[in-house]
């Protein structure tokens, strides 16, 4: 266990960072169809703004970081800001999540500025479909997304998929087929309830029905965050991957701190109240003072979240990173 421990003797190791609170998609499950309320431009982050917190972060024993969002491709400078990150000495691993439309574009110069893996949001395979389920994107650009980090050799590649009942869960098989065909890793997320569209399968289910391709063996090998349970189907390059907020909280072994666009560090994902660094940090404060914030967070941390217990969420997945 690395990283300094919570109040529950969990140690606290990887800090997802959201870059941006844009998006240029709109799912269904995440956004509303006109968008959510944008945070003003000179209250994001700055990229030093948040290399002093990945400083701290360090110092606290964090050494892997997520750049999330929003979309942190639509953050301009991106790939400058994560060769900044790379050169903080501590920081061991970067990764990012992105819904993959621009990776296209960006994978070979991100992974030039020191990013190790991706995760690439996808949710269907059907064309129409994915307009439907993002409003407004084309399959074919994340399809070129997810080649390009392959090719650029951001490994593992995962990709990953929130089935939603009578929306895109006839395709389940179909993705669970991809580990085996392509050797891609996919990842199967519980839809959490956030007063969007969509109803959650558990991930128990999706398991039972993968299973009509063969035995699901556990896998330990990935390198990952530990949010997802892993499993392989026979003569499978790739992996299957279940991560279930809902019907099995993985808040036990949870390592993570997140930092959202506007500078408030939250201890959990369905946190509502955070500890705001970017007043401090534009006052001047220096390392130490950030690292305090950032252990008052770690400090603060809740035993677990109410998901599992019928509880709904208020969370803005688009400013907190998902
Ligand atoms: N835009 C990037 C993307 O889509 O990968 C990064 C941010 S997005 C908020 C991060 C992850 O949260 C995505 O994998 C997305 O599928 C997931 N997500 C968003 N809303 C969700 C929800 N209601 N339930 C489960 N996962 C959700
Ligand atoms: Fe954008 Fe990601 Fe939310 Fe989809 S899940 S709307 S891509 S932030």
């Amino acid at each position: 266990m690395t990283g300094t421990c919570d109040g529950f003797q969990r140690g606290i190791s990887y800090l997802r960072i959201s870059v941006t609170d844009r998006c240029n998609l709109r799912c269904i499950y995440c956004m509303p169809p006109e968008g959510v309320e944008l945070v003003s431009h000179d209250d994001i982050l700055s990229f030093e703004e948040i290399l002093l917190a990945v400083r701290a972060a360090v110092a606290l024993g964090i050494d892997k970081i997520r750049i999330t969002g929003g979309e942190p491709l639509v953050r301009s400078g991106v790939v400058e800001l994560v060769s900044m990150i790379a050169a903080v000495e501590g920081v061991k691993d970067i990764s990012m999540t992105t819904n993959g439309i621009l990776l296209d574009k960006y994978a070979d110069r991100l992974v030039g500025a020191g990013l190790n893996r991706v995760n690439i949001s996808l949710d269907t395979l059907k064309y129409e479909r994915f307009k439907e389920i993002t409003r407004t994107g084309t399959l074919a650009d994340t399809l070129k997304g997810l080649q390009a980090a392959r090719a650029a050799g951001l490994t593992p590649v995962k990709i990953n998929m929130v089935p939603m009942r009578g929306i895109n869960d006839d395709e389940v098989i179909d993705f669970a087929q991809m580990t085996i065909t392509s050797g891609w890793h996919v990842r199967f997320i519980e839809l959490m309830p956030l007063n969007r569209q969509g109803e959650f399968i558990p991930s128990h289910v999706l398991h039972k029905q993968i299973e009509s391709l063969g035995p699901l063996v556990p896998f330990f090998g990935l390198t990952g965050n530990g949010a997802a349970r892993y499993f392989t189907l026979p003569k499978a390059k790739g992996t299957i991957g279940f991560i279930s907020p809902v019907s099995e909280p993985f808040c036990e072994g949870c390592n993570r701190l997140r930092l959202s666009a506007a500078g408030m560090v939250y201890p959990c994902l369905f946190s509502t109240d955070g500890i705001d660094i970017r007043t401090p940090l534009r006052k001047g404060v220096n390392v130490d003072a950030v690292k305090k914030l950032l252990a008052a967070a770690i400090a603060a941390k809740p035993k677990k979240h109410l998901l599992s217990e019928g509880g709904t969420v208020d969370t803005k997945m688009s400013s907190i990173g998902g």
